[in-house]
């Protein structure tokens, strides 16, 4: 899932008359930089003890805890204004597991 350091850089080598190559993403390649955090509308269990905030934690009537969602669909714990994790280093196992470019990740983008 969306981690700030897997970004794109912007700048690519610089070449050696000073001219700066601009990197850009081609539109079709599957990078959380060009995706809403598609993934983070998924239902995540929690199932191990990552130190995930419990204003992020929804209990159920047996006591089973999933990440919180909101009423626009994401989990709480997304960042509206970059769509990056705002809990990164304490984010649920679920979520570590879940690789950009797997066949998830490409489900998640279709719909
Ligand atoms: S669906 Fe894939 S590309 Fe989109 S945020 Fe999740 S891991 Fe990244
Ligand atoms: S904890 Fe972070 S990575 Fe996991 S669903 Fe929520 S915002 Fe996405």
């Amino acid at each position: 899932m969306r981690a700030i350091d897997s970004l794109p850089s912007s700048i690519s080598q610089q070449k050696k008359n000073s001219t700066i190559n601009i990197k850009t993403v081609p539109k079709d390649e599957v990078t959380c930089s060009n995706c809403q955090a598609c993934c983070c509308r998924l239902e995540v269990m929690i199932i191990t003890d990552t130190g995930v905030p419990s204003e992020h934690v929804a209990v159920d009537e047996w006591g089973g805890e999933t990440m919180l969602r909101l009423e626009d669909g994401w989990c709480s714990a997304l960042d509206r204004e970059t769509f990056m994790c705002s809990i990164y280093e304490n984010r649920p196992w679920i979520c570590r597991e879940f690789e950009m470019g797997s066949y998830e990740c490409h489900d998640e983008r279709a719909i």
